[in-house]
């Protein structure tokens, strides 16, 4: 596998993709990955056609296979607990591959958009944004999930309590909470708890040591590209110049390092995905709101500042449990 160095890819890039096409290939999109520095990923809505003719998206598949030593095996009866109103146990719907799950950390969505006097039908792998400053790291109560220095949004499953704090403030609503496991079990079984929340790393392992996430290796299309931040994010440009489309991922929720680009706006993407919620009776949704509603950055606005003041102390009583309990423990789970 050839590697290019930065300034070599950004070269051809910014060459082949505004004159030639991104005409990248496959190995040459998987060989960027810098395994160093912020990392960021290019998820290209005129590549991916959903592996419709798959039994499952591949990215799916490679997502499940790679994390399935890390899915949750709770307890066997999941009980109710203060304050939580809702058993949120999935362990007996693991099948499940159309949404986010515990046992399900990217899904396809497809949405039917007319646009431009044409109608499209797009494929939307979705996941974690890793947003650059992320809301869910900011206003964990027990501050156990991480911005870590490569770009990766992570979460410690061995002291996360599954209050679902981060899944509040995310504007895609992204953890999900997997109840009758975690460390809450061993402090506080009967009293309180909520389980531990999943969600995309990014393949975080992976990433450490250089590799690309397994969902895009996975792709047979080559929809998704990663590689250094930057890069991702001249490449993306790059591409919606290209096919006069829209980039989505740049500045929402503060920016993330997940660079979408499409035919057509996210306004209307969004606007019939809210049309497909309501006929299908979902009830969650996982849009692509322009301003994320109600959550936008809590980091930055003042509601989310009192926030995080007054969940400090907590974060500092359970970063002592956590730290005791995980020397006691001896480890984490986030090997491949
Ligand atoms: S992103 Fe790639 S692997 Fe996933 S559904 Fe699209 S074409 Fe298939
Ligand atoms: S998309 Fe949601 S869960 Fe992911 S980093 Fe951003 S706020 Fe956190
Ligand atoms: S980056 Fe890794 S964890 Fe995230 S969706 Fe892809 S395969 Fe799954």
């Amino acid at each position: 596998m050839s590697v290019f160095s930065r300034r070599e890819f950004l070269k051809r890039s910014v060459a082949s993709g505004v004159a030639g096409g991104l005409a990248l290939t496959g190995l040459e999109r998987r060989a960027i990955a810098s395994g160093a520095g912020d990392v960021g990923t290019v998820i290209d809505l005129t590549r991916c056609d959903g592996c419709r003719t798959l039994p499952l998206p591949a990215c799916v598949g490679a997502c499940r296979d790679k994390n399935m030593n890390r899915f949750p095996e709770p307890v066997k009866d999941v009980g109710y607990y203060w304050p939580q109103k809702k058993r949120e146990d999935w362990s007996k719907k693991r099948g499940i591959t159309d949404r986010l799950t515990p046992y399900n950390w990217t899904f396809v969505q497809e949405v039917a958009v007319e646009h431009g006097g044409m109608d499209h039908t797009l494929y939307l792998q979705r996941r974690c944004m890793h947003c650059a400053n992320p809301p869910c790291a900011d206003l964990c109560p027990f501050g156990v999930l991480y911005k870590m220095p490569e770009g990766p949004v992570v979460i410690d499953h061995d002291l996360c309590f599954g209050g679902a704090k981060c899944r509040t403030v995310c504007p895609w609503g992204i953890p999900a909470r997997q109840a009758g496991v975690g460390i809450y079990l061993k402090i506080t079984p009967a009293f309180a708890g909520g389980g531990v929340m999943y969600k995309c790393d990014l393949c975080y392992d992976r990433v450490k040591s250089g590799r690309a996430p397994a969902c895009v290796e996975a792709c047979p299309r080559d929809a998704i590209s990663f590689g250094g931040k930057e890069e991702m994010h001249t490449l993306a440009h790059a591409r919606a110049n290209e096919i006069g489309g829209y980039l989505y991922g740049e500045r929402e929720n503060g920016g993330t390092s997940t660079f979408y680009v499409s035919p057509v706006p996210f306004e209307k993407i969004h606007a019939a995905l809210l049309k497909q919620k309501a006929r299908q009776d979902k009830p969650e949704l996982f849009g692509f709101p322009g301003t994320p509603v109600g959550v936008e950055n809590m980091t930055e606005t003042a509601n989310g500042i009192a926030w995080s003041m007054a969940i400090a102390p907590v974060v500092g009583i359970a970063a002592a449990v956590g730290a005791a309990y995980k020397t006691m423990k001896g480890g984490g789970d986030d090997a491949e």
